[in-house]
């Protein structure tokens, strides 16, 4: 459990909170605990710690870290963000229903449609835009509600104090997936939401180097058990993995004002570009959700998606000739990232799906790294002039 101290602020909490000097040596950061177990000095006394998948110190400054800059008292580290999802899920029955936004990750959507429906949990996947949408979905077996906000790739914006609200009311889980907003920008527990979600690879890792997942709340019944399950279940980070996130952290809040700050640039510059049909940004005031955005976000973090005219011809040129932006999967990133959800991340999609979400031929994603804002406007623009 992390020691709350509310006067300390988010960039204090990212460098100190879990993270007191090594008691064995001093050392200022903390160690890569390598080791599986831990010796007993007798039958049943020890120091906390038995076996690494139940418990290991450097897994633990992460986890009191992770909870404290969600503004949680509890948090939990996983190997990979699915592994994460994994577990959350893991808290539900056969028979019971879900209601997810509609455009969630499509790791997401994949493991809910091909893994747990086998085991006999259903979803609905509405269009979160609208909240109407999720009161014409519940059913009586309905026990929890799944969003995702920004979302991934269409930067959709769900209303978390409604969603809070709404499942308090019909006695249902609330998780909130926070993996592109990040706490810098928005803490949904702060609306009510019970579970907060992450993928700790993208921006709390913030460096590309690293596969990783969270899971945050400030309840005591659902801490334990989601720590029962991740221990019975098994999906841990390493304690090296977990040290790769936990420095990562520390810059948080720097990388995250520097993302904004070239987000909104670029977004301003393809807004009035003749050959983007479209743009979709939160921070943009044409975003048609940005007074939304602005009620529960303090930024609106680095991701970006627009429609270019001219479908997948277009959108090939566009990715064959940026220099900077590098074409590849994930985001979150210190670098620029650039792709097309139709063929890459969203992929795992049917056809079906993803045209009725909107994500077409001419769909690109940027995930703005945190180079010179200049030198990014200007490798688009070059980029852009190639498109015949
Ligand atoms: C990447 C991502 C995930 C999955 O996380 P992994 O670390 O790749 O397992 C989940 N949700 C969102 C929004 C993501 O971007």
């Amino acid at each position: 459990m992390s020691q709350q101290k509310p006067n300390l602020h988010f960039e204090t909490l990212a460098i100190h909170e879990g993270q007191a000097p090594d008691p064995a040596t001093g050392a200022v950061i903390v160690p890569i605990y390598q080791t599986s177990t831990y010796v007993q000095e007798e039958l049943g006394k020890h120091k906390g710690y038995e076996y690494s998948r139940t418990g290991n110190p450097t897994r633990k400054a992460l986890e009191e870290c992770l909870a404290s800059l969600e503004g949680g008292k509890f948090g939990l580290a996983f190997g990979s963000g699915m592994a994460a999802e994994s577990t959350v899920i893991n808290l539900f029955s056969q028979g019971d229903h879900l209601l997810v936004s509609d455009d969630v990750y499509g790791g997401t959507f994949r493991l809910f449609q091909r893994v747990f429906t086998r085991y006999g949990l259903t979803f609905s996947f509405v269009d979160a835009r609208d909240t109407k949408n999720f009161e014409k979905g519940l059913k009586k077996e309905t026990k929890g509600i799944w969003i995702e906000t920004p979302t991934n790739p269409l930067l959709k914006i769900v209303d978390l104090e409604w969603v809070a609200q709404f499942a308090k009311k019909n006695n249902l889980l609330s998780i909130c997936d926070n993996t592109f907003g990040t706490p810098f920008f928005q803490q949904p527990l702060h609306w009510g939401i019970d579970v907060v979600v992450h993928s700790t690879t993208k921006y709390l890792g913030g460096h590309s180097d690293v596969v990783g997942g969270a899971v945050i709340t400030n309840r005591t019944d659902l801490f334990e058990a989601l720590k029962f399950h991740q221990n019975a279940v098994g999906g841990v980070p390493g304690p090296f993995d977990a040290w790769l996130v936990l420095r990562g952290l520390k810059t948080l809040a720097l990388r995250m004002v520097q993302h904004e700050k070239n987000a909104k640039a670029i977004a301003e510059m393809l807004a009035h570009d003749s050959r983007v049909e479209r743009v979709n940004y939160p921070g943009l005031s044409s975003h048609p959700q940005h007074a939304l955005a602005k009620k529960q976000m303090s930024g609106f973090s680095g991701m970006i998606s627009f429609d270019l005219k001219g479908g997948l011809s277009a959108s090939r040129l566009l990715l064959k000739n940026t220099q900077l932006f590098s074409l590849a999967e994930s985001l979150g990133g210190v670098e620029s990232l650039i792709e097309h959800p139709a063929s890459m991340t969203h992929a795992s999609l049917p056809p079906e799906v993803r045209q009725q979400l909107g994500i077409g031929d001419g769909l690109i994603r940027l995930s703005v790294g945190i180079e010179h804002e200049a030198d990014l406007v200007a490798d688009l623009k070059n980029a852009l002039d190639k498109i015949r």
